[in-house]
């Protein structure tokens, strides 16, 4: 349920109806927007009991949100949420798309600090990285782990990119949230619940990516449970689904850009790295997805990909990236987005 306050409701009746509501035992959550303030009400199992919310000061109206997710819903919120990084230009969801870049894995202090390097030059606000892997491979390389987070801090210092790196479990997900910048939900455990839980309990960014066969509105009530527990700065991300097509890792499903759009104010963001699985696929889909409206990228680069330690096949080479920023902030303008470090067609060049 969803109780609706007057454009002119003052904050003291806006906190008047959240405590109102937290003693008829639900959560409020209230929403700010630019019109009028929005309190999302869950902790409901069936219809809440409206009590006299309809009459208390400032109440606008009572509605009853009929889809599965609600606070996701832009029934709950009209507007696009836009997430931002405190002595950063760095946002997620505005006019500016967000590319976060980076290797699958950190591999060495040298290699992640050469990747950053190039992607600072080229523009990208995230730095992207793999502390703890999920990899299909027991035997498999599985992260340096806190070494890795601290390297990516000194990235943060260096370069002022914002660091994105996966939390893999509930026991490491402290240590992440406390070195990293956006926390990433990765597509495994997509329906790891106590893990969302417990990220959304957290005030740091959530980046939440699809799981590997979830549909729109499994998606976003993964996003749903870190909401409800009062974090909402979410970010949902495709990274391609399973299919019957053999050409590529993944299906890259970009219609799943304007159909979020349509239903929910969360940004969402492009993976076209683990979404076709292929170096030279990365390029066309990236444009492709700032051209359906995307919020932003998330790119795996690699100076060595032939000994990358994980993904390789996938990543691209720091010149290929450079390419990619200047043929996307072409593509923006036409959508009426931008890259807010402008286009660097130049340093293709090096
Ligand atoms: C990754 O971003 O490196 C990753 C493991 O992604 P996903 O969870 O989408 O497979
Ligand atoms: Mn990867």
């Amino acid at each position: 349920m969803l109780v609706v306050m007057k454009a002119q409701a003052t904050p003291e009746e806006i906190q008047a109806v959240c405590a109102h509501i937290e003693q008829l035992g639900y959560r409020a959550h209230p929403l700010p927007g630019a019109q009028r303030t929005a309190i999302g009400i869950t902790g409901n199992q069936a219809e809440a009991d409206r009590g006299n919310l309809e009459s208390l000061p400032g109440v606008a109206e009572v509605i009853r949100v009929s889809k599965a997710y609600k606070l996701a819903s832009r029934d709950v919120k009209e507007e696009d949420t836009v997430i931002r990084f405190a002595g950063s230009d760095a946002a997620i969801g505005g006019r500016d798309l967000a590319v976060v870049a980076g290797p699958c894995s950190i591999e060495s202090r040298e290699q992640a600090f050469a990747i950053a390097e190039e992607v600072a030059a080229a523009g990208a606000q995230f730095f992207r990285g793999g502390a703890y892997k999920p990899r299909t491979s027991p035997y498999a390389f599985q992260g340096l782990g806190l070494d890795a987070l601290k390297i990516m801090a000194e990235i943060r210092e260096k370069y002022g990119l914002r660091i994105v790196t996966e939390a893999l479990d509930t026991e490491t997900l402290d240590l992440v949230a406390e070195w990293a910048d956006v926390i990433q939900i990765g597509a495994r455990n997509m329906q790891n619940y106590s893990l969302l839980k417990k990220a959304g309990r957290l005030r740091k960014p959530v980046l939440v990516k699809r799981g590997l066969s979830a549909t729109l509105e499994e998606f976003l009530m993964a996003a749903e449970y870190v909401l409800s527990e009062g974090n909402y700065e979410v970010i949902l991300c495709e990274r391609g689904v399973r299919t019957f097509a053999d050409h590529a890792r993944n299906t890259l499903d970009l219609s799943i850009v304007p159909a979020i759009k349509r239903v929910s104010h969360l940004p969402i963001l492009i993976d076209p790295s683990h979404g076709t699985g292929r170096r030279d696929s990365v390029l066309p889909m990236a444009r492709a997805a700032v051209a359906a409206g995307a919020d932003g990228l998330m790119v795996e680069v690699h100076n060595h990909p032939e000994a990358a330690l994980s993904d390789g096949p996938q990543s691209i080479l720091p010149s290929q990236f450079h390419e990619m920023m200047g043929e996307i902030g072409q593509i923006a303008p036409v959508v009426l987005r931008r890259l807010p470090r402008g286009i660097r067609v130049e340093a293709a060049a090096g």
